[in-house]
Order: structure tokens, then C-alpha cells, then sequence
């Protein structure tokens, strides 16, 4: 009797990705600049806004901006609080975070272009057979914090602070000034004009330096780490903000059939230790990104799940752990075709 077909996820998440990757860098010259910009408007993305091709902005622009723009000024004007600073805040947000509550994580899995490039380098090292770097559980939670200082820091207090005049202009869209996708992304359309060091000033220069060797270290660090600039990405953390609202979501539940095989975390992306240890929202965790990756490689039925609201979409297999066993290992590097695949594969 044959097989059913067993749908792979990472094969549909990477045709997700590479649609995605084309319509936020390449979009604006597909689609022609009128319907970029309305696209822009309704798609959020952590695609950079200094790219003249692309269709869809990064959301954290306009939070800066608004941050420096209505707020900080705001405040520096002394009593002109009012509901005209806060509807337009809450309308980027709304706007966002209906979207945001609907894919929530998923953005980062499945559609930011920043993510897919370092997947994508990732794999590039897998198969030049480069020696993979994984993160400890210990390394892991010492560098989560780091994210929330960028998200605090970049995002809020020095646009705020610009707009207040304590700061020089520059820090108004602090986050973009040192954001690697500013490089990452433009140079993607063959322009190099973001890999210049502005000297207008010295925090211009600061910011450019910062800029220039994050993305260089990056593009080197992604050929041998996963995801290396998702675990300090201050988009992880204001995702995670809101992840309790999420429709789509990771689940996990107390499960006896889980026997904390580790081979959930060997195959995360960004080596949430959780996954393997806990159940329920920490096993859900604020640096989840959901790929599925960690369901694909559960060998337990249904221990792992992707659900929309009450529906699973996606739950753990053996069937489809021992599919996807047979090239690939957990950690995404490739292996021989198994000649039987069984508990041994689990045990590897
Ligand atoms: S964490 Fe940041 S860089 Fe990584 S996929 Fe998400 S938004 Fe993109
Ligand atoms: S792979 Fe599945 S069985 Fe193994 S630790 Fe993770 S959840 Fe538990
Ligand atoms: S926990 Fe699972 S879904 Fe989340 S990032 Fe890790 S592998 Fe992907």
C-alpha cells in the first residue's frame, strides 16, 4: 500500500519566503510605484525603507518617526497633549497589529526578508559543510535581554529623546540608523549607497560603523549560526509583546508521550531550549519564530502543534519525522538517505 503524501513544511515555508523576499525588496518595480506605496501602507515588513525598489516598509519607521515627530516634539511644547498626538500612534499600531495578531511570530518565520537572507546563508554553509555554531540554553537566555534593550533604546527612547531635543536629529530613527537590513535588503537591488559612513556629524558616523559592522558580521555569522541577528532583533521582542493575542501559535502541552528527546531544540532555528522542557506558553517562547521546524522533527504524534485559533494546522508526526530524518538533520545539515529509518534516526 503507498504512502499517504506527507506535506513538507519547510519546503512550503521556504516558497513563502522566496514570494515574500520578492515582493518586499523587489515589489516597487513589479508592481510600479503607485501600487508600492499603497502596498506599503497595508503590508508590514521588516523590509527597509531605504530600498527604492521594494513594496512594503519596515514597521518600525513609523513608530520612530512618531515617537520623535508627535511625541518627543509633543512633550517639548509643554501641554499640547492630546488625542490628536495618540489616534495617529494608535492607528500604526491598529494597522499593524491586526495584521501582527494574525501572523504575529509567523512574520518572522515565513515572510521577513532579513530572516529568509539568513536562512538562506545558512544553508549556503550547510552545504559548503562550513562547522556549526549552536547557542547553549545558557548563551541563549543571556542573549535574549539584548533585544529588549534595542526595542526600548532604539525603537522608543531616542526617537523620543529627539523629539524632546535632548538628542542630536540623527537618533530620530535610531533603530534604522544601525538596522542590518538597511544594507542587506538595498544591496539585494545591486545599491550600495547604505554601505557609505555618513561624516555629517559624529553620531552619524557612529550610527554608520554600527550599521556597516553588524551587517558585515551578520552575513559572515549566518553562514555558520542560526538566525544570528534574529536573537537581538527588537521586532522579536515587540512581537512578543503581543504574542498571548496571537491566532496562529505554537503549542505544546503536557504530553507523557514527550520523553525530552532534545531533538525539538537541535532543530529550532533559534535554539529555544523550552520547546524540549516545557510545555504551554514557555514552551512557547518570546523568541519563537514559528517555522515548525521543532514539529517537523518531534517523532511523537501530535506532541507539537501549529494551531489558527482552535484549529491545528500542523502537528508533530513519526511519519514526518522520519521523512524529513532522511536528508536532513536536525541541526539543517544534510545527511546520506537513511537505509532504515526507525528509533535508531531518533537516537542520532
Ligand atoms: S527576528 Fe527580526 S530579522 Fe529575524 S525574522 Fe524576525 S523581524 Fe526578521
Ligand atoms: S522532539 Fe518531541 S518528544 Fe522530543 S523533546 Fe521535543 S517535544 Fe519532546
Ligand atoms: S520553537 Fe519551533 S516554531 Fe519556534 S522557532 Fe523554534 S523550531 Fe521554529
Amino acid at each position: 500500500m503507498s504512502r499517504p503524501k506527507i506535506w513538507n513544511l519547510s519546503r512550503l515555508r521556504l516558497a513563502v519566503q522566496t514570494l515574500f523576499l520578492g515582493v518586499t525588496v523587489y515589489g516597487g518595480t513589479i508592481v510600479g510605484p503607485y501600487l508600492a506605496d499603497k502596498i506599503s501602507k497595508s503590508l508590514p515588513a521588516l523590509s527597509c525603507v531605504f530600498d527604492k525598489s521594494n513594496a512594503a516598509y519596515c514597521v518600525l519607521i513609523p513608530l520612530q518617526h512618531q515617537m520623535h515627530h508627535r511625541v518627543g516634539e509633543t512633550f517639548a511644547r509643554l501641554g499640547e497633549l492630546s488625542l490628536s498626538i495618540f489616534i495617529p500612534i494608535l492607528f500604526t499600531l491598529l494597522s499593524f497589529y491586526l495584521f501582527f495578531v494574525i501572523l504575529n511570530k509567523a512574520f518572522c518565520g515565513w515572510i521577513c526578508p532579513l530572516g529568509t537572507v539568513q536562512e538562506l546563508l545558512y544553508k549556503l554553509g550547510r552545504y559548503l559543510d562550513l562547522a556549526i555554531h549552536r547557542l547553549t540554553g545558557l548563551q541563549v537566555r543571556r542573549v535574549r535581554p539584548v533585544k529588549w534593550v534595542m526595542l526600548l533604546v532604539l525603537v522608543f527612547l531616542l526617537p523620543l529623546a529627539t523629539g524632546l531635543g535632548y538628542v542630536p536629529h540623527a537618533a530620530g530613527d535610531a533603530y534604522c540608523q544601525v538596522c542590518p537590513s538597511r544594507i542587506v535588503t538595498t544591496l539585494l537591488t545591486a545599491d550600495t549607497e547604505q554601505l557609505a559612513v555618513s561624516r555629517a556629524g559624529w553620531l552619524d558616523f557612529l550610527f554608520g560603523a554600527i550599521r556597516a559592522l553588524l551587517a558585515g558580521m551578520v552575513l559572515v555569522a549566518a553562514l555558520t549560526v542560526r538566525q544570528p541577528f534574529c536573537r537581538i532583533c527588537p521586532m522579536l521582542a515587540f512581537h512578543a509583546l503581543f504574542k498571548r493575542l496571537a491566532i496562529l501559535r505554537l503549542v505544546k502541552r503536557e504530553h507523557g508521550k514527550c520523553d525530552r528527546c532534545d531533538l525539538c531544540t537541535r532543530a529550532c532555528p533559534m535554539d529555544i531550549p523550552e520547546i524540549s522542557t516545557s510545555h504551554g506558553h514557555t514552551a512557547f517562547n518570546e523568541d519563537c519564530t514559528l517555522c515548525g521546524r521543532c514539529a517537523e522533527f518531534c517523532p511523537e504524534d501530535g506532541v507539537i502543534q501549529l494551531k489558527f485559533g482552535p484549529a491545528s494546522i500542523y502537528r508533530s508526526s513519526r511519519e514526518t519525522f522520519l521523512q524529513r530524518s532522511r536528508r536532513e538533520k536536525p541541526d539543517g545539515s544534510y545527511k546520506r538517505p537513511l537505509k532504515s529509518a526507525g528509533r535508531g534516526a531518533k537516537d542520532e
